[in-house]
Order: structure tokens, then sequence, then C-alpha cells
């Protein structure tokens, strides 16, 4: 049985004057340890499987399993408390803290389960470390540069060490040797965690560091070499 399984996802809108079909059909498997790109046209909906696949949206039809559980057959509270211990997210934007040291940004997800300890504390100094924030610890965002930001948003979503790390368009606002370099230190934590990431892309570049890729069109998502 796969780590993820994601089989015929489907997912539509209702809009004035009917149903959006947004995704038809959308079937991946994942292992600990793989990474896929997801690529696509705009408005195809990587989007929309990105948040079905990170659990903060449900499908309309098709079946979803992440370590053993069936988490849309999960509650609210256990499926955000399964989704904050499983899933890291990084996005586009940043969407840290404004008013938070790059520090306390790293620690704000352990904070749902409270007060951060003193080891939490050692493990997001040693997780901007390896991101390479060793000096901007104190930094707020507004005192960093796009890719110190985007490092940041990284060692955030590995805090809580998810299994599974989703990435939509993590590079899509940086310029092309720090996306380059983003890229490579996703790719690099992913490796030494053995987790699964799996990163929507317009970059062909970054898809192609990728183990498999996948195009989203249509609704459906298919192979490509
Ligand atoms: P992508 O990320 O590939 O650009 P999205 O997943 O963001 O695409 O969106 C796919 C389509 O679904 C778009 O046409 C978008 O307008 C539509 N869509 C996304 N979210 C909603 C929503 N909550 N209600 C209605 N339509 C939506
Ligand atoms: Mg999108």
């Amino acid at each position: 049985m796969a780590t993820l399984s994601a089989q015929s996802l489907a997912k539509s809108y209702p809009v004035a004057g009917g149903d959006l079909c947004v995704l038809q059909d959308a079937s991946l498997t994942l292992e600990l340890g793989e990474n896929v790109a997801i690529i696509g046209p705009s408005g195809s909906g990587k989007s929309t499987l990105l948040s079905i696949l990170g659990t903060l949206e449900s499908p309309t039809s098709g079946s979803y399993e992440l370590g053993g559980v069936r988490p849309f057959s999960l509650r609210e509270p256990e499926l955000a408390a399964f989704r904050s211990r499983q899933i890291g997210f990084v996005f586009q934007e940043h969407h840290l803290l404004p008013q938070c040291s790059a520090l306390e940004n790293v620690l704000a997800p352990l904070l749902a389960d409270g007060r951060a300890t003193a080891d939490d504390v050692q493990r997001a100094q040693g997780l901007l470390d390896r991101v390479g924030l060793t000096d901007r610890r104190d930094h707020r965002p507004a005192q960093l540069s796009g890719g110190e930001r985007q490092r940041a948003a990284v060692a955030r979503a590995l805090i809580r060490n998810p299994t599974l790390l989703l990435a939509d368009e993590p590079t899509g606002n940086l310029d092309r040797s720090t996306a380059d370099s983003i890229a490579a230190l996703m790719l690099e934590l992913q490796r030494e965690r053995n987790a699964m990431l799996i990163v929507v892309t317009h970059s062909q570049t970054l898809a192609a560091r990728l183990q498999r890729r996948y195009e989203l069109d249509g609704g459906r998502l298919a192979p490509r070499s």
C-alpha cells in the first residue's frame, strides 16, 4: 500500500448557472522518499489539487489515504491535528507572520500545542541553520530578502517533521538563481528526511529535477516525461 494514495479525485464548485468542474480524474500514489512535480496551465486546478492533498479542501468524489489514514473521514479537530502533524506547506507567497522574527515564525506551527519548549527552540534554530539563516533568526520578514523569506517558510514547513511536503509554485516570485537554490534546498531536505514532496511549478528547470512529472490538463492528471 502506497504511503500516499489518491484515486480518481474530482472537484467541482457550485457557481451561478451550474457546477464548475475543476478536477475530473486525478490519481497519484507516492511512497516515502519520493518527489513529483505537477505542471499545467494557469487555472488548470493545480492549487485545488494541492489543497485536497493537503486536506484543506475535500474532494467532491474520489478517495484519499495518507499514511494509512483516510483524512476526510476524520472530524474537524482530528483532521486539523492530522494535517499539522503530517503535512508541511510552502506557498508562492511566504505567509510569514510580519510581526514575528524568523525564529518565531519557524516555531509558530508548534504553538497550537502550547508553549515552545527549549528543545523546540533548539530544533527551530537548527532548521534555520540548515536553510542558511543562522544570522537572521531575529529578523522580521520585512527585514529579509525574498529568498530568505522563502527559506524561513521552508524551515517552518519542516518543524513538525511532516511526512508530506506540499509546495505551490514555491519559487514563482524569485529570480532564477535564488529559485534554483531554494529548489535544491527543498529537495535536499526532503531526501534527508525521507519525506514525500509534491511541487506545483511553472518552471521546467525545477520540474526536471524531480523524480516524476505530471501534467494537469482538462481536470486530468497525466504522467509526462
Ligand atoms: P491553478 O492553481 O492551476 O492556477 P486553481 O486550482 O487555483 O488553478 O483553480 C482552478 C479553477 O478553479 C479556476 O478556474 C478557479 O477560478 C476555480 N476555482 C478555484 N477555487 C474556487 C472556488 N472556491 N469557487 C469557485 N471556483 C474556484
Ligand atoms: Mg495555483
